[in-house]
């Protein structure tokens, strides 16, 4: 699981509003691992959806723009390919699962139709083939009587199954990276948990590596290898998933964990973080999490934390060392 399939570096992306330049995306950094399944977890507005969006300039552009930084994809660079260069990675070798299908299913065209032509313009499948192989992933992500299903419109299809043709799409011509960007949200627990399940096991299968985009830490703890967890625009803490939960060394990890309703103790209150999430439309001064933090001191207004590695494997953006109760 050690080869590096995404490297990310170093960006930063902008939207330019009647109200002024929104900060969404401040300097984000991170690497993703073939076969891995990572999650990104974070307060909406916290620029997890941005980052991966913009890697695939799936953001609306203008008024969004990416101003800096570098995203390593094999010997390409995401953030420089045109539009051609663009289509052949999207749906090709790296596939997106939305929180709505109907973001990317077309609601006039058959969901057959769309699997086939994906299947026809990344690969060089015969018509026959493609026809083929779209029953068999409507099969793959557990559509009983996927021949008939073929068939149907999208609004002839239940919410959760939907999405399950979209997941089908998105790993039709079997890409390296599936991005999913808080796929079960609008979805009921159980549904939630199959299409989980379903992901998993498709990633097992066929070894591709998952960016899982969530607000819920709950969700990414039985399935993600490793959590990056965005705060401002930034990301703020990186370890695996056990790591992150026995020892989170970012106080807003801290506080994310204990807001969470805990099975194994009985009476735990739920504590929810006090104040608000940063304004993007200002320039980010020192540590966005400053107003909200209990351990927040002068250097914490004024100097940007750096990403430091304070265990193998686990960095921390915090002038605060929490296990030593002092500051670094
Ligand atoms: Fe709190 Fe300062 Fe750490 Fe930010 S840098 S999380 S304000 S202690």
């Amino acid at each position: 699981m050690d080869e590096v399939v995404l490297d990310v570096d170093g960006l930063h992306t902008r939207f330019r509003t009647q109200d002024g330049t929104v900060h969404a995306v401040n300097g984000v950094d991170f690497e993703l691992r073939a076969g891995e399944f990572l999650g990104v977890v974070g307060e909406s507005g916290s620029g997890k959806s941005v980052t991966m969006m913009s890697l695939l300039k799936l953001i609306p552009m203008p008024p969004g723009e990416i101003t800096d930084g570098t995203a390593r994809f094999g010997d390409m660079d995401l953030l420089q390919l045109d539009a051609q260069g663009l289509r052949d990675v999207r749906g090709g070798r790296i596939g997106f699962i939305f929180q709505d299908p109907m973001t990317s299913l077309n609601p006039v065209i058959p969901v057959g139709k769309q699997i086939t032509e994906a299947i026809l313009l990344h690969t060089d499948s015969s018509k026959a083939q493609a026809k083929e192989r779209a029953e068999e992933l409507l099969h793959l992500v557990g559509i009983p009587d996927p021949k008939q299903r073929l068939k149907n419109y999208p609004h002839e299809m239940s919410g959760g199954m939907r999405q399950r043709v979209m997941i089908a799409m998105a790993i039709a011509c079997s890409p390296e990276i599936i991005i999913a960007d808080e796929p079960t949200t609008a979805l009921d627990v159980t549904i939630q948990a199959q299409i989980i399940d379903q992901v998993r096991r498709l990633q097992d299968e066929l070894g591709t590596a998952v960016v899982w985009i969530t607000h819920d830490l709950a969700v990414v703890a039985g399935l993600a290898d490793r959590v990056l967890v965005m705060y401002g625009g930034r990301v703020v803490e990186e370890a695996r998933v056990d790591v992150l939960y026995s020892n989170p060394q970012h106080p807003y990890t801290r506080g994310l964990l204990a807001s969470l309703p805990r099975l194994d103790q009985q009476g735990h209150e739920l504590v929810s973080i006090d104040g608000q999430p940063p304004n993007m439309l200002r320039e980010p001064v020192g540590c966005s999490f400053a107003p909200r933090c209990e351990y927040a001191f002068d250097r914490c207004h004024t100097e940007t934390p750096q990403f430091v590695e304070v265990a193998i494997g686990q960095k921390v953006a915090c002038h605060f060392d929490l296990n030593k109760g002092e500051p670094r």
